[in-house]
């Protein structure tokens, strides 16, 4: 298996750019000076830098551990102590002045040779960390072989091409920016503009000038390119655009459709089972949904007590995965990886979810968070976080359930908005939905706690 494919189209990361070629000999000079070690850390800024040293990890298979480049950061604290990584891969001017000792990848020759065994499916390419939306980020292991079923997978899915150029400015340390959004176009053979930030403008500009054709975002990123008419014109001559990560609001999908000509692709994965369900580039899309599964997974619901939920649309489940794009495990939690596993060998996702008679998924929420308990009711909020985005004054809206005497739970929401008050709110979600949805609390807040995805924190809204 060559994970990396054969020919394929130039990188061009934050302004610069490489030839294919190039950085595949900068990459061997890496691997060439780490092969042999338990596991390297990548200071992944959005740079070529750090395509040349992930790139070089998989060369020499070495598990490779990106880093978030936020030196101040506890996420980055945590990665390096938890991984145990004993080299840190970086531009030297950008390396941190704290970690393990450095490799100045800048200072290695860009036409290096390297030639090793490639290495068995089942080996370690990558530990990634989890956003930390819930908790603290977990170490996952992620074989060679995941990562080339899931990329096959998104290339049939989408119909991605070598003739396609990929757009996005996702950062290079979770699956969507790295796995996706690196490793995708080389396996691939396409093209990769990485607009160093995921800025409408930018990808604006990569579309008229750079003939972008494929663009991936996080739905923030589509919420703000919805809110700037101008850049989503621009994207009117794009082939297909990905929305992933965190649930894509109905009226934002709606806003997007009706500004660039297209309905973008929503898919849901995690970095623990990669990109597990998509809707397909020639197919139809489906506001609120995400898709089937991709070739070769199987997905099903399963109730509390572990029995089948029925497929009929409507009756939500804890979604479990199966399949060759499952990861091996969490690094150094040995009792996480087993309870997160069925005796069949299912993985237990966390999310709630309802799957249609057709196949089609609608991600309800996390267990954890997004499922609001109240009345005996079960609530997900993300039907109510639509209802409240559907006002035209409402720019973000997250709901959780906080505690309440007689209910168990109350709905209660934060809500970033122009010129409307929490009255006016409450009514305008009564109207829309039954009665026990209506949010019996709005917080009006400045903005909400989101991590490096752009995901909203629900366990930190409310402090100060
Ligand atoms: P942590 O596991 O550390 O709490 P995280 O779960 O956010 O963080 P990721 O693996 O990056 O870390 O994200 C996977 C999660 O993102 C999924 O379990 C799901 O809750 C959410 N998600 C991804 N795509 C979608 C989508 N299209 N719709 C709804 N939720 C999504
Ligand atoms: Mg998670």
């Amino acid at each position: 298996m060559d994970l990396l494919g054969g020919t394929g189209g130039p990188v061009r990361i934050a302004g610069r750019g490489l030839e294919r070629e190039a950085l595949l000999g900068w990459a061997a000079a890496v691997a060439k000076e780490i092969a042999g070690a338990d596991a390297v850390a990548v200071h992944a800024t959005a740079s070529l830098e750090t395509a040349a040293a992930v790139v070089g990890g998989l060369l020499a298979g070495v598990p490779v551990v990106p880093l978030p480049p936020d030196s101040g950061s506890d996420e980055r604290a945590h990665i390096l102590g938890d991984s145990g990584a004993g080299l840190l891969l970086a531009a030297r001017a950008e390396a941190p002045p704290s970690g393990p000792p450095l490799l100045p990848v800048d200072e290695l020759p860009r036409d290096g040779s390297f030639s090793a065994p490639e290495p068995p499916a089942d080996a370690t390419a990558l530990i990634l960390y989890t956003s930390g939306t819930t908790g603290a980020p977990k170490g996952v292991l992620v074989a060679r072989g995941a990562i080339a079923a899931g990329l096959d997978g998104l290339a049939e899915a989408w119909a991605w091409t070598p003739d396609d150029v990929l757009v996005h400015g996702l950062p290079l340390f979770h699956v969507h920016g790295l796995v996706l959004g690196l490793l995708g176009p080389l396996r691939v053979g396409s093209p990769l503009v990485h607009t160093g930030r995921p800025r409408p403008e930018a990808y604006a500009a990569a579309a008229r000038e750079d003939g972008g054709s494929l663009f991936f975002g996080v739905p923030t990123v589509w919420s703000r390119t919805a809110g700037d008419p101008a850049s989503a014109e621009a994207l009117r001559g794009a082939r297909l655009l990905v929305s992933g990560s965190a649930p894509l609001p109905v009226p934002v999908f709606e806003r997007l459709a009706a500004l660039t000509g297209h309905e973008p692709v929503e898919r849901y994965g995690m970095t623990e089972t990669l990109i597990t369900i998509s809707a397909r580039a020639g197919g139809e899309r489906r506001p609120g949904h995400v898709g089937t599964p991709l070739p070769g997974v199987e997905t099903r619901l399963a109730a509390e007590d572990g029995g089948d939920v029925p497929h009929d649309g409507e009756t939500p489940g804890e979604l479990h995965v199966r399949g060759p794009l499952l990861f091996k495990g969490y690094l150094n939690r040995a009792e996480a990886t087993a309870a997160s596993f069925t005796a069949d060998g299912w993985f237990r996702t966390g999310d709630i979810a309802a799957i249609g008679p057709d196949g089609w998924h609608r991600i309800v929420g996390r267990a954890s968070t997004d499922l609001i308990k109240s009345g005996g009711y079960r609530i997900g909020a993300g039907e109510i976080e639509n209802a409240l985005l559907a006002h035209p004054g409402v720019r973000e809206a997250a709901v959780v359930g906080t505690p309440h005497a007689d209910l168990g739970e109350q709905v209660t929401a934060y809500v970033v908005a122009d010129g409307v008050g929490e009255r006016q709110l409450i009514d305008f979600v009564a109207a829309r939905l039954s009665v026990h949805k209506r949010p019996r609390v709005v917080h009006l807040v400045g903005s909400l706690p989101r991590n490096a995805m752009g995901k909203v924190v629900k366990t930190r809204l409310g402090e100060p």
